[in-house]
């Protein structure tokens, strides 16, 4: 009796843990300013311009969503605002922009001990085969764990993650998106990195009906914009991802938040004209620091 009666009241005191969602990086891979950029969009560069990450934190776990190379100020913004200091990440995929700040756990730098990454089959095999990633492993600075796509993981604080896979250059690692979410409570949905909508399995339009917040793929403006063959790193344009939202109900588009900017996207500049006419239609763009819900 008297262990039941202790079961409940801790029940009953336990604190109702709420997540929040904080948008830690808003770049593409290479950030700004850019290697070899000598043209205005890299010309002044802003504090907190970081490469793209959402972090999600309650009072006992920090979780990123992505390790970036920018990850050690990253890092030190969510666990400020969660006091814990506990961490975990989850990785969408193989490049640049969006593996290599696990660099920052090993030996040389923080020495971490056992800091859980999640991560899907060829992503674990990639960092388990090849140097430098598998010292990371073999010091037990990181533990590495098994994702399926579509498989929801609940996280020990009620963190719901749920991968899904998606088309984009898979040169070392299959890449997917996140659905995020807690019991009960509001759903996000990640896709830094996708080559084109129409590739994907999914309908982008029947997707964000079922989310709360969408950070999505913003990482050219429209065609034309860098000096190299375009189709050689496909991404949706935000132009052509704004003309497929607006077939859509406003509170609909009031959910979109770009993210994954190149440097050389106009609509960093808050004064673009073509970043002012979207948010006119009710889309966003993510900003570092912003906070959400879950
Ligand atoms: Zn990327
Ligand atoms: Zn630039
Ligand atoms: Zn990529």
């Amino acid at each position: 009796m008297k262990h039941w009666i202790t079961l409940a009241l801790t029940l009953a005191l336990a604190p109702i843990k709420s997540q929040t969602l904080v948008v830690l990086g808003t770049l593409q891979d290479g950030g700004s300013p850019h290697m070899n950029c000598e043209k205005s969009c890299c010309a002044s560069p802003k504090p907190n311009d970081y490469v793209a990450c959402l972090g999600v934190y309650d009072s006992t776990l920090a979780v990123l969503f992505d390790a970036t190379p920018d990850i050690v100020p990253q890092l030190g913004e969510i666990l400020e605002r969660s006091g814990s200091k506990k961490y975990a990440v989850f990785l969408t995929h193989a490049h640049m922009g969006h593996y290599t700040g696990l660099a920052h756990f090993g030996r040389e730098a923080a020495n971490t001990s056992k800091v859980p990454v999640y991560a899907m089959p060829k992503m674990i095999d990639f960092l388990a085969k090849n140097g430098p990633w598998n010292q990371l492993l073999k010091l037990q600075n990181i533990t590495l764990n098994g994702l399926e796509s579509r498989v929801p993981r609940t996280l020990k604080n009620g963190l719901i993650v749920e991968p899904f896979l998606v088309p984009h250059r898979d040169e070392f690692s299959e890449t997917v998106g996140y659905f995020i979410k807690k019991t009960g409570g509001k759903v996000a949905l990640y896709i830094p990195d996708i080559d084109k909508w129409e590739e994907w399995e999914e309908n982008i339009i029947a997707v964000i009906p079922r989310v709360d917040y969408a950070f999505i793929d913003g990482t050219f403006f429209a065609d034309g914009e860098v000096h190299r063959p375009m189709a050689e790193v496909p991404h949706p344009f935000i132009s052509e991802s704004a003309h497929l939202f607006s077939f859509l109900p406003r509170e609909e588009r009031e959910k979109i938040y770009f993210i994954h900017l190149n440097h050389s996207n106009p609509a960093r500049n808050p004064d673009f004209e073509g970043r002012k006419a979207l948010e006119a239609e009710g889309m966003h763009f993510a900003t570092f620091g912003q906070e959400f819900q879950l």
